[in-house]
């Protein structure tokens, strides 16, 4: 059964990104042009290249690497290779690294990168040929002290390996610290492959424990999205004592109102075809709009953006929306939710743990020192929290929803180092 999430044709992740900044900029004092100057991309690469298929066909694929600023440090995003990427979803995610990177004060500026391909009709063959055409074509943007790349959506620790090898063989040796996310065996963190979905449940953790629900078990979640970001929160909340009812992936929803074994889910998604969920046997199916309308406490978009929309926001039961996936509220769905007394924990939060222990994978890389998954966790969790206090502090303080608590909480640490450092020349 093949069942598509919430049509996304009509609104532009861009003029999404744009609005939020509007909105939560109005609230800074800072100089009129550094506002400007904060809401462009710094720089844009597109390009377009061949790939040799195995049938032996020649084709063109196009790709794109957006920096969106680098006032904080190199600039850092994940690649992502998916059918309908395009430029304006590209410039949206890089300006939202960069407000999480400075939300959770990582010396780092955001970007971002992407292939318009669809990796599961792709063999491994061919996206390796393509991620390493790729990787050369955008080898002049990229470098570890410039511009960092990591995983992304249809990414994974494998696309970072080859990544990591087309840059070192083209200088000349090794250079580990080019991605983060790479496979442990190639120099990556403990922890980075579940960073992002653990990161998801620490928040979630944190505002269900702040509102007074501190027994997990009677809480119910559901979880759109099974990739990296979707397993590892089901994971996470799971043995934490939650009681995830529903998950969902692009092969649609899968519900069990007792609770679904996540470790049975995960054994079984190991050996499916393209690691889907598609005929899981121990639950069942719901369409992914039902998934999203549930009758449920959490409800954690972790799939793809503009999921909750102003059609559907109204139909949302939970009372705590957590953002795995970047972008998927939009502002009607925001101005909804908020009236309807549902808290958000917005993307540059929920989902920062990747950003984070990408981060700590990059210093163990440049110091070849590496730290056990405990140290890692440890200082996610520090990380996390103490960016959760930040965003309540600002919201308390200008009395706004979460989602421009965060955003304005980044803007003015960029904004206030872009004063520090100055208009060159
Ligand atoms: P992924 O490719 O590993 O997984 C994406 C999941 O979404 C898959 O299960 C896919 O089947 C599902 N999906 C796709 N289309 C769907 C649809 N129409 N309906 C329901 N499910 C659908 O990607 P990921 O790395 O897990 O990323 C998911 C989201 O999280 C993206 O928005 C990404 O930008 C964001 N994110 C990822 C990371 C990371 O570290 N990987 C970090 C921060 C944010």
């Amino acid at each position: 059964m093949a069942v598509q999430a919430q049509a996304t044709e009509h609104i532009n992740p861009y003029e999404v990104a744009l609005r939020q900044y509007d909105r939560a900029v109005a609230y800074l004092d800072l100089p009129a042009g550094i506002k400007t100057f904060l809401r462009y991309p710094k720089r844009e690469l597109s390009v377009n290249f061949p790939v040799r298929m195995d049938n032996g066909d020649i084709r063109m694929f196009s790709g794109y690497r957006v920096h969106h600023n680098t006032v904080l440090g190199p600039s850092k995003g994940g690649i992502r290779y998916a059918p309908r990427v395009d430029i304006d979803e590209v410039r949206a995610l890089a300006m939202w690294m960069t407000w999480k990177c400075a939300l959770v004060n990582l010396p780092y500026g955001g970007a971002k990168g992407g292939v318009v391909c669809d990796p599961y009709t792709m063999s491994q063959n061919e996206l390796e040929r393509l991620t390493r055409r790729y990787a050369t074509e955008i080898i002049l943007f990229i470098s570890p002290h410039g511009d960092i790349p990591a995983p992304d959506m249809g990414t994974n620790a494998q696309t970072m390996a080859w990544i990591m090898d087309t840059y070192s063989m083209t200088v000349g040796y090794s250079v580990p610290a080019i991605v983060t996310g790479k496979p442990i065996n190639v120099g990556g963190s403990q922890g980075r492959t579940e960073a992002t979905g653990r990161g998801v449940i620490i928040c979630m953790d944190e505002a269900l424990r702040r509102g007074g629900h501190t027994n997990p078990s009677e809480i119910r979640v559901a979880i759109q999205g099974f990739g990296n970001v979707g397993t590892y929160a089901a994971k996470h909340a799971y043995d934490l004592g939650y009681k995830i009812i529903a998950i969902s992936d692009v092969t649609g929803g899968y519900y069990n109102g007792k609770g679904l074994d996540i470790d049975d889910v995960m054994a079984y998604t190991r050996t499916s075809q393209h690691h889907q969920l598609a005929g899981y046997p121990n639950a069942d199916p719901i369409s992914n709009e039902e998934l999203l309308a549930l009758e449920c406490d959490v409800l954690a978009p972790c799939a793809l953006e503009n999921q909750l929309t102003g059609d559907n926001a109204a139909n949302i039961k939970a009372f705590l929306v957590v953002e795995g996936a970047n972008g998927p509220t939009t502002p009607e769905a925001d101005d909804i939710l908020f009236s309807k007394g549902v808290e958000i924990i917005p993307d540059i939060l929920a989902n920062a743990g990747g950003v984070t222990v990408s981060y700590f994978e990059w210093v163990q890389g440049l110091q070849s020192f590496f730290w056990d998954v405990e140290e890692v966790n440890r200082q996610l969790r520090r990380v996390l929290i103490r960016a959760y206090d930040d965003v309540v502090q600002t919201r308390d303080q200008y009395e706004v929803d979460m989602r421009t608590a965060a955003q304005i909480t980044a803007i003015k640490r960029v904004g206030d180092a872009t004063r520090t450092r100055g208009i060159y020349p």
